[in-house]
């Protein structure tokens, strides 16, 4: 039986881990680290992914692509709030959908997830020793159609079959078992690098229901990293004497150095910053847990005024919870779970690593599916409501949130104006009541209604969600027996056969395919230059001092270790170098080309 991996697609980290008999285990590398920086750098040398392009983002900012999860299955006027936060450029692509102009190209968030999605699938392929062709995917509860649409688009570019999209906080649940044991209504508290999400869900007979959702998209790990840049900031103006506004490359240092002393006050009390100056010095500071805490409280407050919300959305008071379940790397910092224990009066459950629970619960869905566990059922709900616009702007309904998947539902509609032969068809999604206020998720029409008077035709909309949650829409007039060809593709997302290209044509290939395709060309050319050096020493060699000589059979050696080596660059130097160091000899034989060419002219001429 084939191996369905599941995958936490994170805004900052991603990871994997499978289920085995005896549970789900982490994928991780070598040296133990499960996390893999959803980050795509754009080099020279071609795509990296992970810490290696993390890392670039010092020297190569509007080419280090992160945080591509805040793009998935957006129209680039969605996106508005969360483009400050981008260091790259964000352009609208086909139909107004938010891509990254990265390289030179635009390039859809899917294709970019797509290359995180295969760094992870390639290290799962290393650690468990076979191929992987299936995936469990999770996202954010939230998430509407066209975002899981994206999510699942961006596996199958990666060359992933994804079996099923399952919401964080459900996943989250399932790595802790709850649910298994009767029901329960739990809260789903997750602070990750970016964004903050709480989830009160109520499992009951095995059926995951998401009462609320809550939350900041602009609340994490990276506030509290600033927390502490601005006071190494404050204090290196300080010790300067001057209001200073310090360069990309000094700013990122600083983060990484904020970063590392945040992690490090989770577990120790105080945590020491050297930081080199220059010319002023060095600068050595210790930052102590308390100094933290009093900068890190206010984020945090927020994060309770959140859960505060969720439960008043859910019309639930903190004693209705019965557990409560951290989520992210930021709920390791001390403050975080004594803050969130103390306002559900519970102790929060922290055994499963918070950055690694969520792909653990995904290993377990992927158990379910490939059958390894047999006694859990698990079935998922429709976050948002479905449904289409009707006269006068409003939503209407067809599948309510949280009915539980597969499902079905139809409803008849009729036409508005006498002998309308053709009706449009407004996809909807969400819980306002103005089609305005709710996320579009398509159009389509349904054409060919024979004419009849206004109100005649009976038109029959069919929403059928699969398994995976993904909606199928179809139409039908029904005293005519018209069938709408409904290919509902997201106002963002991909159509089938951009994907299909896109997955024959993925372009981390394409641009190793270039590097190689370039190397082959340089090869060719080099060989001709050796050949021409060749034949020009055996015909003028004597031209060369023995110095000349030297230097030119030194970078004819270079350039033949180049030839065999695999970087374009470098094989491009040597061969100019030489063509520099041949320069005498091409003098020569050009100079005996001239005479020969004038003397064959001359005795053409007689
Ligand atoms: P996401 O779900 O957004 O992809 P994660 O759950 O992996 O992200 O959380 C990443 C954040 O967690 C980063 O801001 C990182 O600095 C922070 N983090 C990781 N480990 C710790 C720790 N031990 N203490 C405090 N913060 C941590
Ligand atoms: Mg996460």
């Amino acid at each position: 039986m084939s191996l369905i991996l599941g995958i936490d697609l994170g805004t900052t980290n991603s990871l994997a881990a499978y289920m085995t008999p005896a549970g789900p285990v982490v994928v991780r590398d070598a040296s133990g680290n499960a996390l893999v920086p959803s980050v795509v750098a754009f080099g020279e040398g071609g795509v990296t992914v992970g810490a290696a392009a993390r890392a670039h983002a010092v020297e190569n900012p509007l080419a280090t692509i992160y945080s591509v999860k805040r793009l998935m299955g957006k129209g680039l006027a969605d996106v508005g709030g969360d483009l400050k936060y981008l260091a790259y450029p964000v352009v609208a692509g086909r139909g107004g959908m938010a891509c990254v102009k990265v390289a030179g190209r635009e390039i859809t968030p899917q294709e970019l997830s797509a290359a995180v999605l295969r760094e992870v699938k390639a290290r799962s392929e290393a650690a468990i020793g076979a191929e992987i062709r299936q995936a469990v995917i999770t996202v954010p509860a939230y998430f509407d159609d066209s975002q899981r649409q994206a999510t699942r688009d961006a596996g199958r570019i990666a060359g992933l079959e994804v079996r099923r999209i399952v919401n964080e906080p459900t996943a989250a649940a399932l790595a802790y078992g709850l649910g298994r044991k009767g029901d329960s209504t739990i809260a789903v508290y997750d602070l990750g690098g970016g964004t903050f999400d709480i989830s009160i869900l109520r499992i009951s007979g095995g059926v995951f229901q998401v009462l609320a959702t809550d939350g900041d998209t602009h609340l994490g790990g990276d506030d509290l990293d600033m927390e502490l840049i601005e006071l190494i900031a404050s204090e290196i103006r300080d010790r300067l004497g001057r209001d200073m506004a310090f360069p990309p490359a000094t700013r990122q240092a600083m983060r990484n150095f904020a970063e590392a002393a945040k992690i490090r006050l989770s577990s120790q009390d105080q945590a020491r910053i050297e930081i080199d100056l220059g010319a002023a010095g060095r600068l050595e500071r210790t930052i102590t847990r308390e100094e933290f805490e009093a900068r890190a409280a206010k984020w945090v407050d927020h994060t309770i005024e959140h859960c505060r919300s969720a439960l008043a959305g859910a019309g639930l008071t903190a004693d209705r919870i019965d557990q409560v379940v951290m989520v992210g790397g930021c709920t390791r910092i001390p403050l975080v779970s004594r803050r969130v224990g103390e306002f559900f009066a519970r102790v929060p459950y922290t055994a499963i690593n918070p950055d690694e629970v969520v792909a653990m619960g995904a290993a377990v869905q992927a158990g379910i599916l490939a059958g390894v566990q047999r006694d859990t059922l698990l079935l998922d709900v429709i976050p948002l409501s479905l449904g289409i616009e009707t006269l006068g702007g409003a939503m209407g309904k067809l599948i309510m949130r949280n009915s539980t998947v597969p499902c079905q539902a139809s409803e008849t509609f009729t036409t508005y104006a006498a002998g309308q032969t053709s009706v449009d068809i407004h996809v909807l999604q969400g819980e306002r009541e103005l089609a305005r206020d709710c996320r579009s998720l398509g159009r389509f029409q349904l054409r060919g209604i024979p004419p009849m008077p206004a109100g005649a035709p009976r038109i029959s909309v069919t929403f059928l969600i699969d398994a995976n949650g993904i909606l199928n829409v179809s139409a039908r007039e029904l005293r005519s027996g018209r069938e709408a060809g409904v290919q509902i593709t997201p106002a963002h997302g991909l159509t089938s056969g951009e994907v299909d290209a896109m997955v024959k044509e993925s372009y981390t290939h394409a641009i190793a395919d270039l590097t190689e395709h370039r190397l082959i060309d340089l090869r060719n050319e080099a060989g001709r230059i050796l050949a021409a050096i060749d034949k020009a020493v055996a015909e003028v060699g004597a031209v060369m001092s023995p110095a000349q000589r030297a230097a030119m059979d030194e970078a004819v050696g270079d350039l033949k270790a180049k030839m065999e080596g695999g970087d374009p660059d470098a094989l491009y130097a040597a061969m100019k170098a030489a063509n520099e160091a041949a320069m005498p000899l091409t003098q020569m034989q050009m100079d005996q080309v001239l005479q020969k060419t004038v003397m064959g002219r001359k005795i053409d001429e007689v």
